[in-house]
């Protein structure tokens, strides 16, 4: 995202260096493929966190991209921003410029969002941003949070993530909308080196 950003004004060639290869395995792009990059070498670092004393010494698998695109060609694809009070936190502690209102403009810019423009949220961006089918049982699931007393949401990225609802996604045209995707292919005087 970093390396399209600084070609857009087309003054500047710039390098991105990549560890890992091209991001052509059929399985990056079809959305639910990512559970077979989950153990593949070729696409995926494999690395495993230290021994956990609390866990049994067990170490947790951590799954990390290691192709055009990094982890958002092989993660969960969910659009979901941190928490407004998190940024905010950020700005309290000294960090000029990471206010939430700091950060929005750039959230906004960067999303084509197929709910359309609004306080929260940008259209005619880069980044697909796209709903996800309902079903009777995700239904359920909200109803039954609800009912459970907690909040009932329409947008985990608007004033607050708090709530049940149902979240939108980097899905474009049924593909996965990747960084590597949306904003780098489009660029011609970026140049990856692998
Ligand atoms: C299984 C899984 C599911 C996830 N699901 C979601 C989700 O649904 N929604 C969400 O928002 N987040 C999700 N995440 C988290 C999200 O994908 C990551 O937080 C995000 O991609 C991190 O971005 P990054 O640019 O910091 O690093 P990365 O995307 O990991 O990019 C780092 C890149 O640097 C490359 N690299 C590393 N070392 C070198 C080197 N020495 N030289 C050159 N290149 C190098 C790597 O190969 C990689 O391409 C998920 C993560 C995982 C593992």
């Amino acid at each position: 995202m970093l390396a399209a950003r600084l070609t857009e004004s087309g003054k500047y060639r710039v390098a991105l260096l990549e560890a890992g290869g091209e991001d052509d395995n059929f399985w990056i792009h079809a959305p639910l493929g990512y559970g077979k990059l989950y153990d593949n070498p070729k696409y995926n670092w494999l690395y495993n966190g230290e021994s956990e004393p609390q866990l049994t010494s067990h170490k947790s698998y951590q799954p990390r991209g290691k192709v055009l695109g990094g982890t958002g060609s092989i993660n969960g694809m969910i659009y979901m921003r941190g928490a407004p009070e998190d940024f905010d936190h950020w700005r309290q502690l000294g960090n000029t410029g990471w206010s939430y209102d700091d950060v929005l403009p750039y959230f906004r810019k960067g999303e084509d969002n197929e709910r359309g423009a609004n306080e929260y949220h940008g259209a005619g961006g880069p980044l697909r941003v796209s709903n996800t089918p309902k079903h009777p049982l995700s239904d359920a699931f909200i109803k039954a949070g609800v009912e459970a007393g907690y909040p009932a949401s329409d947008d985990f990225n608007g004033p607050t993530l708090d709530g049940f609802t149902y979240n939108q996604v980097n899905i474009r045209n049924g593909r996965r909308a990747s960084t590597a995707v949306e904003y780098l292919r489009p660029r011609a005087n970026a140049r990856i080196w692998r």
